[in-house]
């Protein structure tokens, strides 16, 4: 079986990331084949957050374990909390004809490049950086002093990416519609290449 490709949907929090991501893997032709794979966090769950389907939520010891261990492919503790994603089961998912979707930060798809240089990487970006403060604040989910330090985090990594770009495609989410047909596009055109 053809091994699946590995997609790294990266972004500012808040931009659209995951509403874009799970539109799309709902809405994919039966043959796409697409998974996205949860992360692990220490943040704790949101209203309405499951374990084992939006994030696994561990404790920072169990987190310091496994990064030990070796069991991330990248990890993240650029935001309030650490953030990771497990290496077997992008492996073993890749191996089944999977492809695989991970939404994560910058700093967490710089390292996936290095270890997985096929990676297909998209940039969300937001229509304005007042967008996306409005969009965080939608959310309801983070106290003022969060959406201050995303808000800071979200410039950083525009300037970062500004600087030494590794997104090969780059898409605005202003309409919701808009952007879940043009990732959707991005994805298909991607798979069905070779
Ligand atoms: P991320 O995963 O990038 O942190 P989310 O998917 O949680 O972001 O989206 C943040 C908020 O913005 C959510 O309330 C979501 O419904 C909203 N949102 C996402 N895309 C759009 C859009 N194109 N227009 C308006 N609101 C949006
Ligand atoms: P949130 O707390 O809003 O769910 O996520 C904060 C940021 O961490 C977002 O930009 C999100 O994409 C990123 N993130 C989520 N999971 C991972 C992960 O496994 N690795 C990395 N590097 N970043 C992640």
């Amino acid at each position: 079986m053809k091994r699946g490709k590995l997609f790294v949907v990266m972004g500012p929090s808040g931009v659209g990331k995951t509403t874009v991501v799970k539109a799309v893997i709902k809405r994919q032709p039966i043959e796409a084949r697409l998974t996205l794979v949860a992360s692990y966090t220490t943040r704790s769950p949101r209203y309405g957050e499951q374990n084992g389907f939006d994030y696994y939520f561990i404790s920072p010891a169990e987190f310091e374990e496994k990064k030990s261990a070796g069991f991330f492919l990248e990890w993240s503790c650029a935001y309030r909390g650490c953030y990771g994603t497990a290496r077997d089961v992008i492996a073993r998912r890749r191996t089944e004809g999977f492809s695989v979707v991970l939404v994560i930060d910058r700093h967490g798809a710089l390292q996936v490049l290095e270890k997985e240089p096929e990676t297909i990487i998209i940039s969300l970006e937001p229509p304005s950086l007042e967008e996306l403060e409005r969009r965080l604040r939608s959310r309801n989910a983070d106290d003022e002093a969060s959406v201050q330090f995303r808000l800071e985090r979200a410039e950083q990594e525009r300037t970062d990416e500004l600087n030494s770009p590794i997104a090969q495609f780059i898409v605005f989410n202003d309409d919701l519609e808009t952007t879940i047909a043009r990732v959707q596009d991005i994805l298909v055109q991607c798979l069905i290449e070779d």
